[in-house]
C-alpha cells in the first residue's frame, strides 16, 4: 500500500504550489472512518482508498478530486454523514463524494447494448461533474484488480458491468490506457478459458516479436540519430482483449491474425513531429494511403498524432505514430490530462467549470454520433443534459427530455402501448397523464384494448416521437388537429 507521505509527495510533484492540507486530513479521516473494516482480500480497507487516490494522482487530478478519492466510500460504508463531510472538507469535496455515492446506488442488470448506452448517459447525467466519473473509474479499476477475492457470481456481474459501462466511459473520456486496462481485467472473468489460452499463445510468441521489434527500432534509431532530433521510441503492444476482438471480427484463430508491429516516436515540438515524419518517409517506403494527420486535425476526443505505415528493410510492415510528449499524455489519459492543465499556481482554475461544461456537451455529442438522425431530432427538444431517466417495471431505462410525461414514456416503450394508453402508475401510485416524470421513477403504463389517442394528447407530450405518432394516428383516422 502507498503510504501517506508518498501520496503527498506524488501529488506535490505536479502541484507544487497547492496547499495539500486537505489531502492529509482526508487521509486521516478515511483511516479513522474505515479503521475496523477490511477488504475481501483481508487487507485494511484504507488500502482501497489509497489505491483510488493513487490512480487519481497518476492522472494528475486536482486536489478536491484526490481528496474525494480517499473519502469516496465514507458515506456508503461508515457512519459518516454528508453534513460532517461538508463541515470538515467544504462544499466541493463533499459534493464529489455524494456524487460517487449516488452512482454506487445504481445497479446495472442488463447486457443489452442499447440499454447500456442509456445507462452510460444516466451515469453521466447523475454525476453532473465529470470528476465524479473519474473517481468512480479509479474505484472500479482497483475493484477489478482485486476481483479475484470475490465469489464467482459477483466477479461475473462486476466484470460485465465494467465491460458494458465503465470501459466505454473511459474511452469516451479519451482515457485509452485505462480503457484497455479495464477491458483486459474484465476479459479474465468473462471468458476465462479464452483469456488463458490467448495469454499463453501471446506469451509464447513474445520472444519472437521482441526480436522483430528490436530490429525495427534499431533501423529507425539509426536514421533518426543522424538527424539530431531528440526523440524516444516506444513499442506499441496490443492488449489481449483487442486481439480477441480482432479474432472474433475476422473469425480467425490467433495464428492467422496479422500482427503489424507498432512503434511510437515521442518528441518535443509539433515542428519536430513533421521533421521526424519527413525523415521516416525519406528512408523507408511508406504504404500508400496510410498517412493520416491527426495533428492538424485532431480527433473529437482531442487525440493528436501523425500516423503512417512503412515497410522496414526486413520487409516488415510497421505502423508508426508520431507525437509530442503533451499529445502522448492526452492519448494515454484523455480528458484527465487536459482540464487540469495549468491549474496549480492559484489552486483554483477560474475556467474549470466552463471547461467541464464544455466536456459534458462534447461527451453528449459524441454519444450521439452513432445515430446522427436521432441526434438531430433530439436537438429540437431533448437538449443536452436536460434529460430524465425512467425505468420500466422490468428495469429497462428510457432517456426522456425533462418534463416528459407518462404518455412520452408509453410511446418510448412501444407505439402500440402509446396508442392504447389509458393511465399510468409511477412508483406504485396512479398519476395523471400529464404528470412530469423524474429520474429514477418506475413507470407502468396501463392500456386498454380498443382505446385510442385523444386530440388533447398533443399538448401533453414533450418528445417529437410521441407527438408525431399521435398526429399520425389522428390523421389516419380523420381527426382534425
Ligand atoms: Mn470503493
Amino acid at each position: 500500500m502507498i503510504e501517506k507521505k508518498d501520496l503527498l509527495a506524488r501529488f506535490a510533484s505536479y502541484s507544487p504550489h497547492v496547499d495539500a492540507t486537505a489531502l492529509e486530513l482526508s487521509w486521516d479521516f478515511a483511516a479513522k472512518a474505515h479503521a475496523d473494516q477490511h477488504r475481501a482480500s483481508g487487507d485494511r480497507y484504507l488500502t482501497h482508498c489509497a489505491a483510488v487516490a493513487d490512480s487519481l494522482i497518476e492522472w494528475r487530478m486536482d486536489l478536491p478530486t484526490v481528496c474525494a478519492g480517499l473519502l469516496h466510500d465514507t458515506l456508503e460504508d461508515t457512519a459518516t454523514t454528508e453534513a460532517q463531510l461538508r463541515a470538515e472538507f467544504g462544499e466541493e469535496i463533499a459534493k464529489l463524494v455524494v456524487g460517487v455515492t449516488k452512482l454506487d446506488a445504481l445497479k446495472f442488470e442488463t447486457r443489452d447494448e442499447a440499454q447500456a448506452e442509456n445507462w452510460r448517459k444516466m451515469l453521466l447525467a447523475t454525476a453532473q461533474d465529470i470528476r465524479v466519473i473519474v473517481v468512480k473509474l479509479a474505484d472500479r479499476l482497483h475493484n477489478m484488480k482485486t476481483l479475484s477475492f470475490l465469489k464467482r457470481d459477483r466477479q461475473e456481474r462486476i466484470a460485465a458491468e465494467t465491460m458494458a459501462l465503465y470501459a466505454p466511459l473511459a474511452h469516451r473520456l479519451g482515457m485509452f490506457k485505462l480503457k484497455s486496462e479495464l477491458e483486459d481485467l474484465a476479459f479474465v472473468y468473462l471468458h476465462p478459458a479464452e483469456h488463458d489460452e490467448l495469454a499463453r499463445k501471446v506469451g509464447a510468441r513474445l520472444a519472437e516479436s521482441e526480436k522483430r521489434l528490436v530490429e525495427v527500432k534499431t533501423s529507425i534509431e539509426k536514421v533518426l540519430a543522424a538527424a539530431g532530433i531528440p526523440c524516444r521510441i516506444l513499442a506499441r503492444t496490443k492488449t489481449l482483449w483487442s486481439l480477441y476482438q480482432k479474432m472474433e471480427r475476422q473469425d480467425k484463430p490467433f495464428e492467422e491474425i496479422q500482427d503489424a508491429l507498432g512503434v511510437r516516436l515521442i518528441t518535443g515540438t509539433v515542428a519536430d513531429c513533421y521533421a521526424l515524419l519527413g525523415i521516416v518517409h525519406t528512408h523507408f517506403k511508406p504504404v500508400a494511403g496510410s498517412f493520416t494527420d491527426y495533428v492538424s486535425t485532431p480527433k473529437l476526443n482531442l487525440y493528436r498524432s501523425l500516423h503512417t505505415t512503412i515497410v522496414a528493410p526486413s520487409g516488415e510492415v510497421v505502423e508508426i505514430q508520431i507525437r509530442t510528449e503533451e499529445m502522448h499524455r492526452t492519448a494515454e489519459y484523455g480528458i484527465a490530462a487536459h482540464w487540469r492543465y495549468k491549474i496549480g499556481e492559484q489552486a483554483k482554475d477560474a475556467h474549470l467549470e466552463e471547461k467541464l461544461n464544455w466536456l459534458r456537451q462534447w461527451i453528449e455529442w459524441l454519444q450521439d454520433l452513432n445515430s446522427p438522425r436521432e441526434f438531430l431530432d433530439s436537438l429540437k427538444t431533448d437538449l443536452e443534459f436536460h434529460q430524465v431517466f425512467v425505468f420500466t417495471p422490468a428495469g429497462e431505462v428510457k432517456a426522456l427530455p425533462e418534463g416528459a410525461t407518462p404518455l412520452d414514456f408509453a410511446f418510448a416503450v412501444h407505439t402500440e402501448v402509446g396508442w392504447a394508453c389509458v393511465g399510468a402508475v409511477v412508483n406504485n401510485k396512479m398519476v395523471r397523464l400529464d404528470h412530469p416524470l423524474h429520474s429514477g421513477d418506475i413507470c407502468r403504463i396501463l392500456t386498454k384494448k380498443g382505446s385510442t389517442p385523444k386530440k388533447d394528447w398533443i399538448g401533453l407530450v414533450k418528445t417529437a416521437r410521441a407527438r408525431s405518432k399521435i398526429r399520425h394516428w389522428l390523421r389516419e383516422h380523420g381527426v382534425e388537429t
